[in-house]
């Protein structure tokens, strides 16, 4: 794969977008600067790769669209070494970003060929997060608690489970919502355990799922 000259003009211009609609965590806007977002989507849409706007990405999932990657992970407020739980891996588009900004990554995916398509691929472009095939409505037990929690699929309630994997003072970012559209909910557990629910608008994802998908 080629990231050209052309490919990085594009992503110049996407990052100005971005920020034009109110992004300002200038690590944030250079992680969107800096990935080769064509490099996640097949290689037929790459006129689509620095739109921003979600495309698909197979098995009937969506990588997100750069605003609101770029959203979810200001809320988040991520600091250099933040080990972070990522619900719905997706592209591995987010996870990236993530790294960029420090953070020790910790992925889960529920779609075998995503997880295994992720899996081959984000090494393959020097990214490591570490990545499961699992059901993240119970999150990732064997490595909590996290600094962080982010959900990138909607949600119809927030997992149990993803509270109590978060440390004190830590945050849980998540669009919730039962029909197609959601609202992004930051969740801040403070240090007696207690939960402070911040709104903030309205998105439309793909549902996180909880049967096993027939792939
Ligand atoms: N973060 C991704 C976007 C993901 S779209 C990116 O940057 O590309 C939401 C993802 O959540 C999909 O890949 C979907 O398969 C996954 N998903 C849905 N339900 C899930 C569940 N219960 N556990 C883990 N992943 C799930």
């Amino acid at each position: 794969m080629i990231d050209s000259y052309k490919h990085k003009g594009l992503r110049k211009r996407l990052v100005s977008t971005v920020k034009g609609k109110g992004i300002n965590d200038e690590n944030i806007l250079q992680a969107i600067g800096k990935i080769p977002r064509h490099f996640f989507m097949d290689s037929s849409f790459l006129e689509f790769s620095y739109q921003d706007k979600p495309f698909p990405i197979g098995s009937g999932q969506t990588i997100s669209q750069p605003y609101t990657v770029a959203f979810q992970t200001e809320l988040l407020n991520v600091k250099k070494g933040d080990k972070i739980l990522e619900v719905g891996t997706g592209s591995g588009y987010q996870a990236c970003v993530l790294i960029e900004l420090g953070a020790k990554v910790y992925s889960i995916e529920r779609q075998k060929k995503l997880f295994n398509k992720a899996q081959k691929f984000l090494p393959s472009i020097g990214y490591r997060p570490k990545l499961f095939y699992g059901d993240g409505y119970k999150g990732l037990k064997a490595f909590a608690p996290y600094d962080k929690i982010l959900i990138t699929a909607g949600a119809p309630i927030i997992p149990d489970d993803l509270l109590d994997q978060l440390k004190p003072g830590g945050i849980l970012v998540a669009p919730i919502g039962k029909g197609d559209v959601q609202i992004m909910k930051k969740v801040i557990k403070d240090n007696n355990g207690n939960f402070i629910e911040e709104n903030h608008g309205a998105f439309r994802f793909v549902p996180l799922l909880i049967n096993k998908a027939n792939d």
